[in-house]
């Protein structure tokens, strides 16, 4: 992932930050992680060799609440893109208010390689290189892309026995015998899909009037494509990395996904070998064509930077929906926001999954569980409520809505910062000891 996304460089935050007037020490605490680990994980393999492979845990600020974020595992994770993700959990978990600050892991692995013992053998091996630094008062982990229930469930497993204790809530998004949460694994797409609702009621669009291409069928962008083709969405183009599929009648993603995954379940597989490509049905074509297929809303559900400023200029929707973290680079988002393109951000579009971990950490620690209402109850009432404000702010203040939702998340970790003491805070308890002007304020 070498190129930045927009919401990533200092220059869009310091617009953040002028926009808000947040004191200098806010400016410099937001600059860098708190805490950067880089780990070693030695694996035995099965054929009896060892194999040691780099990890990470970035926990960029705590100042709201125990830190939080996925691990991920793939071949291009690096402390860079730990560190960047990390940054945008920090900013997402508090544009929807969560008593969280942001964190991510990763592991610089192609995990569809290993066995499935090999990967247990990793799952276990980083959380034994994390443990001191995790905790569900401390950082807690989730899935993320190539991690699901299953990686989750050891994590947890390996971390209780270290500890000799059961600690459920020191990682989400486990399997529901285990202490996972009704919900959870449907939670990004449903949050994602309940954010698109609320924008287009707002345009006075009906879901029946919308075809949508959906770039990643992976978790997120299978149930969110579910839930929006019940919903009534035309979903017209699907793919994942090894091909596209395109359709202008609808496809219906639960027999694609079913079948896609059949290989997978009958060999006992832990990730799908199969693509979306073996839908004989429908039409093949180019993964980069599906970005420009003239549709009314393109989503985003893959890895990092898939519109950058080569393809910016060929996307045909008018609106983009983010839910993978950073799709859109800082100069194809300039480019979006010239050309009219509507961007629904990250930060706000993806938080159903953060949220719904939210819920299953409560649970764990209250040691009660819902049923799967009460938690989407709870979900769609948090995301909507944040995207209702974000839509407000951005059009009060004439800005995008990644804007209007940076300008709510930052302002709150500012705030938080603030009230733990700042500069003007400390001078003006100086100047009250030295007899100076006293005026008791303690803002910025
Ligand atoms: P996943 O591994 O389940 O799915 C990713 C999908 O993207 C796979 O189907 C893969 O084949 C596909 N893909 C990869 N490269 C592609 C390409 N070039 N073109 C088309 N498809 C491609 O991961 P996920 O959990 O669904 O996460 C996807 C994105 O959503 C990531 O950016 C992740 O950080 C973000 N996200 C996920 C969650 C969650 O709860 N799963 C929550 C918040 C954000």
């Amino acid at each position: 992932m070498s190129k930045q996304s927009e919401n990533g460089t200092p220059a869009f935050l310091e617009r953040i930050f002028d926009r808000l007037q947040v004191a200098d020490d806010v400016r410099q605490r937001l600059a860098s992680a708190k805490l950067t680990a880089q780990v070693s994980i030695p694996v035995r393999m099965d054929d009896g060799a060892l194999k040691v492979f780099q990890g990470w845990r970035v926990q960029y600020d705590d100042t709201r609440g125990p830190t939080k974020g996925g691990v991920r595992f793939h071949p291009q994770v690096s402390r860079e893109e730990v560190t960047h993700l990390s940054f945008w959990m920090t900013i997402k978990c508090a544009v929807v208010d969560l008593p969280f600050g942001g964190a991510k892991g990763g592991v610089c692995v192609d995990p569809k390689g290993l066995s499935r013992l090999e990967l247990e053998r990793l799952s276990r091996g980083y959380i034994r290189a994390i443990h001191d630094l995790i905790g569900p008062d401390r950082d807690i982990p989730a899935p993320d892309v190539n991690t699901n229930a299953t990686v989750m469930g050891w994590m947890s497993d390996e971390y209780a026995q270290i500890e000799r204790r059961q600690v459920p809530a020191v990682i989400t998004g486990k399997p529901l015998g285990l202490g996972g949460s009704a919900g959870r694994v449907a939670a990004t797409g449903r949050g994602a899909l309940q954010v698109l609702q609320l924008w287009t009621q707002r345009q006075d669009k009906s879901p029946e009037q919308l075809r949508v291409a959906v770039q990643g069928f992976g978790n997120a962008g299978y149930h969110f494509a579910r839930l929006a083709h019940e919903a009534g969405y035309r979903i017209v183009a699907l793919s994942d990395s090894k091909g596209a599929i395109h359709d202008e009648d609808g496809l219906n993603p639960e027999p694609i996904w079913k079948h896609k995954h059949a290989t997978r379940e009958l060999k006992g597989m832990v990730y799908c070998d199969e693509s979306v490509c073996e839908e004989r049905d429908a039409e093949r074509i180019e993964q980069q064509a599906l970005l420009e297929l003239d549709v009314d809303v393109l989503v985003l559900a893959a890895l990092e930077d898939a519109i950058d400023e080569d393809n910016a200029g060929r996307i045909k929707a008018p609106l983009i929906l983010e839910i993978a973290n950073g799709p859109v680079t800082a100069e194809a988002d300039q480019l979006l926001e010239d050309a009219g393109v509507v961007v629904l951000p990250d930060v706000l579009v993806n938080a159903g999954g953060v949220i719904a971990s939210h819920l299953e950490w409560v649970q764990n620690r209250i040691g009660d569980y819902w049923p799967q209402e009460t938690v989407e109850q709870r979900l769609d009432d948090r995301i909507g409520k944040a995207a209702e404000a974000c839509f407000e702010r951005a059009e009060q203040e004439q800005v995008s809505l990644r804007t209007a939702a940076y300008l709510q998340g930052v302002g709150r970790i500012a705030a938080a910062m603030s009230q733990q003491g700042t500069r003007t805070y400390f001078n003006e308890r100086a100047e009250r000891r030295c007899g100076g002007g006293a005026s008791g304020r303690q803002s910025d």
